[in-house]
């Protein structure tokens, strides 16, 4: 494993993160006794930071994550979790919520806790009004966490309100990859922080998996010297202002693999002309998404029964496989984007601020065929 420095916190940090959003599921629930021997084994392979969340898995991340430390790994790992700002409408709600959590966990610290998902709405109405920074200093002075920070998805202009609001964050988490350059806190935020000493976990290095199965005409621009995935996650070690990345594991197969791509990595690694390569990628992308999603599932349950990120996964492909066979494969669909309601309960969730209802519009029109 390859280790480095993490803002002003930490000297350390594994260059990879184990991501506990995407675990394996049987059932409709974690398999827990493989997700258990996988995130033991990236421990046990170097990596020190294990990422869950009060929502993931509907709840269950948290516990599982919990048991898999027991046994000695709690000691081995520092251990991330978030405060679901959303649940939050009062301010002794915050204390609830990570007494909660620390019991899920079955830990007495975390070690790093953020603030999850802020965007305008949430920092105004919620980070703001209820006071949270200050409960989060209370929170550490009395030993239940150990690192204050925050995840992030708006617009750039938000993401620097957010840093400058507060002196003493001592890290952020943000979406980045070969492709966001451009996109929320993007490069430009990625630095933004560093200058100021916060250090930077990346989140969505594949971009949902996108860019591990990338589309065939961005999968042709890339050089067959190293895989789709190694060459996402090499964009991103390749900058000195990323302390670690963090990848949602599902499998061990990946999570082999992440590790060996994690101990060839480094700063600076990648040459110009393998930049340029990835800028190419990045420009024909562009050119073929429709919609944004990264299939983080936040978004679910809707009430139609419809599964967003499936329906709009066949609506992307269309760009690319071509009207007919994006058609026949939203014919197998079980529940169409045209049972949207508009009842926009999903989109006040969706990270990307996608307008789910408007597109769900736009993917019936496309592609109903009766
Ligand atoms: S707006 Fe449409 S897609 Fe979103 S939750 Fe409502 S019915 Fe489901
Ligand atoms: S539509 Fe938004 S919330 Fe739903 S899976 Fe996609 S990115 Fe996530």
């Amino acid at each position: 494993m390859n280790y480095r420095k993490f803002g002003n916190v930490v000297n350390e940090i594994s260059a990879l993160g184990f991501g506990a959003m995407r675990l394996p599921v049987e059932d409709n629930h974690i398999n827990e006794k493989e997700a258990i021997k996988m995130i033991r084994h990236a421990i046990d392979a170097g990596v020190n930071y294990v990422d869950t969340a009060y929502p993931y898995h509907q709840g269950e991340s948290e516990i599982v994550v919990g048991k898999a430390l027991k046994d000695g790994y709690r000691e081995k790992t520092y251990l991330a979790t978030k405060c679901p700002v959303w649940e939050i409408n009062k301010e002794e709600d915050f204390e609830r919520l990570l007494d909660e959590q620390l019991d899920k966990l079955q830990v007495e610290k975390i070690d790093f806790y953020l603030l999850h998902a802020l965007d305008k709405d949430r920092f105004e109405n919620k980070i703001k009004k209820f006071n949270l920074i200050k409960h989060m200093e209370e929170a550490r002075e009395a030993g239940k966490i150990s690192y204050i920070g925050f995840s992030f998805h708006d617009e750039l202009p938000v993401f620097k309100e957010i840093i400058d609001y507060y002196e003493n964050w001592d890290f952020c988490q943000i979406q980045f990859n070969y492709i966001n350059t451009d996109y929320q806190a993007g490069l430009e935020g990625l630095k933004y922080a560093y200058e100021k000493g916060i250090g930077v976990i990346i989140m969505e290095p594949l971009l949902g998996g996108k860019l591990a199965n990338p589309y065939e005409n961005v999968a042709s621009v890339l050089s067959k010297e190293k895989s789709p995935v190694e060459w996402a996650l090499d964009y991103i070690w390749n900058h000195k202002e990323v302390a670690l990345l963090l990848s949602g594991m599902s499998t061990m197969e990946q999570v082999e693999q992440n590790l060996l791509y994690a101990s060839r990595s480094s700063v600076g690694m990648l040459s110009e002309e393998n930049i340029a390569m990835l800028k190419k990628a990045k420009e024909v992308f562009d050119t073929k998404a429709l919609v944004r999603c990264t299939k983080c599932e936040y978004c679910l349950p809707c009430p139609a029964g419809i599964n967003i990120p499936e329906v709009f996964e066949v609506y992307n492909k269309s760009a690319v496989l071509g009207e007919e066979k994006a058609k026949e494969l939203y014919e197998e669909l079980e529940i169409k984007a045209s049972e949207c309601m508009s009842c926009r309960h999903c989109e006040g969730e969706c990270p990307q601020h996608i307008i789910i209802s408007e597109v769900m519009k736009d993917v019936s029109e496309a592609l109903q065929t009766a």
